[in-house]
């Protein structure tokens, strides 16, 4: 059972007003809040350990070190992969996808072919779309059905010997579908194929065990898991990360710099340049420390009763449509009222303090899929109550008559 006074009470802006009325946060697709337990681990780095990381041999350095270093292992352990440089900590999920898009450049051939799908998000298209201009490689993409999810069949159509990455995001952040991620890696790998997810939407619902899956790659950002923003992971086979190229180049990356060549650190080191988000790699340890605390199993029966509740009561709102139905979803839900701009409902619902995201949700192939402009979202988090689906139910009500 999951005390949902007391986790509410860890989340500082949970209690306050957004025009006169208490809040109700249902943008949480786009980005999770902080509980006060990960805002307190950013204040006392800031107040206590602030200093440059992996050079110093002062007791500063080194603590601010150790500290980093356990965010890691916190992370590895979270994913389950087998070592630490497994984890590279990177910016977000864009900057770990668009990692992999970059040493890849020097892998591939013309002619060879990469797979991605109809439900990704932008950052899970351009990326390719770039490396196949700079390398002349192919993207295929696996079609999305009516009830907002792959055609696998079509995706078994499109593997061969010249298949040699598949990408698909875990969770969809439009829908809420949970792809076949089993059954993608299976087919991939028999063909060789190298295969990356995109957990970014996943990971606050979803704990991923990339053993047990034999993923290649997974990503994901910490402020969708109620971590800070500017932070994210990068996780791959260690065997892969070895053959590719640095991402950038400067600081902490190398092993010996002479102006004739330099030699690359290892890993994880070869792929984080720089001065990384200290404060931010330690939180992100934290906020999964607090989301273990709670337990992702809780937190996934609990946001599944929610996402139940709420399916089944703005149903019954005559003329709202739901897309995205399928039977594998996390608590997102992605929906029209009638021919009804979701802007003009977004807006009204703003003011009535709730809060929701409206528009192609970085997702634009999806929205032309359904020939619409967008959706409204309305996405769960399991610091939601039934009370919050009320009062959005009630809004979108009142809503639909104001603009009728
Ligand atoms: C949010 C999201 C991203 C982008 O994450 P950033 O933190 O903005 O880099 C990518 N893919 C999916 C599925 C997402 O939900």
């Amino acid at each position: 059972m999951l005390d949902i006074k007391k986790i509410r009470a860890d989340f500082p802006i949970l209690s306050r007003k957004v025009n006169g009325q208490d809040l109700v946060y249902f943008d949480n697709a786009a980005t999770s809040q902080t509980p006060q337990q990960v805002i307190d681990v950013i204040v006392d780095y800031y107040s206590r350990l602030n200093a440059n990381i992996h050079r110093g041999v002062h007791r500063l350095s080194q603590e601010a070190t150790d500290a980093y270093e356990q965010a890691r292992i916190t992370i590895q352990k979270h994913f389950n992969a087998a070592q630490p440089y497994e984890i590279i900590l990177t910016s977000g999920t864009t900057e770990s996808i668009n990692l992999i898009a970059s040493g890849y450049s020097t892998l591939l051939e013309a002619g060879d072919q990469l797979i991605i799908s109809a439900l990704e998000h932008h950052s899970n298209i351009v990326p390719w779309q770039m490396l196949c201009e700079k390398t002349g490689a192919e993207l295929k993409v696996i079609p999305m059905t009516l009830n907002g999810t792959l055609d696998m069949e079509a995706y078994e159509n499109m593997l061969n010997s010249k298949t040699k990455l598949v990408f698909v995001n875990h969770v969809s952040n439009a829908l809420g579908t949970v792809n076949p991620i089993e059954e993608i890696i299976n087919k991939a790998h028999a063909y060789n194929a190298k295969v990356l997810l995109d957990g970014a939407q996943a990971c606050p619902h979803i704990k991923p065990d990339v053993q047990a899956l034999d993923v290649d790659f997974y990503v994901a950002s910490a402020h969708k898991l109620c971590g800070p923003t500017g932070v994210g992971m990068l996780y791959g086979k260690s065997e892969l990360l070895e053959t590719l190229p640095p991402y950038q180049g400067g600081g902490e990356m190398i092993a010996t710099v002479t102006f004739e060549k330099t030699t690359y650190a290892d890993l994880p080191h070869k792929f984080e340049a720089g001065t990384p988000n200290i404060a931010g790699g330690i939180a992100f340890g934290a906020a999964l420390d607090y989301m273990n605390g709670i337990g992702m199993d809780t937190i996934a029966r609990y946001e599944a009763e929610l996402l139940d509740y709420a399916t089944a009561e703005l149903k019954k709102i005559e003329g709202l449509k739901i897309f995205g139905e399928a039977i594998e979803k996390t608590a997102v839900i992605s929906f029209n009222v009638g021919s009804l701009h979701p802007y003009d409902l977004g807006s009204i619902l703003d003011q009535m303090g709730i809060a929701v995201r409206t528009g192609h949700h970085c997702a634009q192939p999806i929205m032309d899929f359904f020939e619409i402009p967008g959706t409204v979202r309305a996405s769960f988090s399991f610091y939601n109550t039934f009370e919050e689906v009320d009062r959005l139910v009630a809004g979108v009500r009142k809503a639909v008559l104001m603009l009728h």
